[in-house]
């Protein structure tokens, strides 16, 4: 099973409840922020395997092309564009949909390729550990977080999504059975959770809530899990002591205090979404 952990807001602490989970539970993670992917910084996977990922991109042939301009009208992502006697392509914007190709009839038109990003594998107390690495300056993660979640073996995996409800988040659920929103008790937070709720649904897949840097009462986010009956799978109390493991790389499931409430959200999960570990 792939459970997607995403946020809506940046900051919520996702990528620590999906380290934290892994660990305890002993699952496979994922990391699918590959714009900023952190969960390896915590785990410290020794790694065994790194593969690159490109993405296609159109070329002209010049001495084929009668300027006709079908192909920059076609291109809804304005990666083409004509420009005097020529047409300029602006590769980083192309999403590689093939609509240019299809349109050109004087078959001027050729394919590409270039480096986007890489992904690594590694092992950490027998754990499986994936992530993608968006190069400096690709603005498209979307090609490697494909490329990363299409290379995943049969098992079980916490999939730690990038923030927000954009495409890349799109893109990850796509590949995900069921999913956890991590929240805080915040305004901003409940603002994002209600897009993120949103975006979930929309996949039919079952889900539910864990609030981090809880205040142990009756907060504005437990008050919408009840009136929209979602599941609320546990909290992570607002502490110093928190902060402090985090400041030093600690994690949080080898202090006893956390280890507790990770295993008591890890069995809230698995009976939630009937979860049988594969391993
Ligand atoms: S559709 Fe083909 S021929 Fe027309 S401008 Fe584009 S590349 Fe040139
Ligand atoms: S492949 Fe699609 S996105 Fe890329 S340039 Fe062609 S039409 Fe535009």
């Amino acid at each position: 099973m792939n459970i997607a952990i995403l946020s809506g807001k940046g900051g919520t602490g996702k990528t620590t409840v999906a380290t934290n989970l892994t660990m305890t539970l002993g699952v496979g993670y994922v990391d699918c922020d590959v714009e900023e992917p952190n969960g390896f910084i915590f785990l410290a996977p020794s790694i065994r395997k790194k593969d690159e990922v490109f993405a296609e991109y159109p070329i002209i042939d010049k001495n084929k092309c009668t300027l006709c301009g079908s192909c920059a009208k076609a291109c809804q992502f304005h990666a083409l564009a004509k420009a005097g006697k020529q047409i300029v392509v602006f590769e980083k914007l192309c999403h590689d949909c093939g609509a240019c190709k299809i349109v050109c009839r004087a078959d001027a038109l050729a394919y590409t390729i270039r480096s986007v990003g890489k992904l690594e594998e590694g092992t950490v107390k027998g754990i499986s550990c994936y992530r993608g690495i968006l190069k400096v300056s690709e603005p498209m993660a979307v090609p490697v977080i494909k490329k990363l979640l299409k290379s995943l073996p049969k098992g079980d995996f916490f999939i730690d999504c990038p923030p927000g409800t954009s495409c890349n988040v799109v893109s990850t659920l796509r590949y995900a059975d069921a999913a956890i929103l991590v929240t805080e008790p915040s305004e901003f937070g409940l603002h994002d959770l209600k897009m993120a709720v949103e975006l979930v649904k929309l996949y039919k897949v079952p889900y539910g809530i864990i609030i981090n840097k809880d205040d142990n009462k009756e907060n504005l986010v437990k008050v919408f899990c009840k009136n929209e009956s979602i599941s609320l799978l546990g909290t992570i109390p607002y502490s110093m002591e928190a902060a402090a493991l985090y400041s030093k790389g600690i994690m949080l499931y080898e202090n006893d205090r956390y280890k507790k409430i990770f295993k008591s959200i890890g069995n809230r999960i698995k009976e939630a979404f009937k979860w049988k570990l594969l391993c």
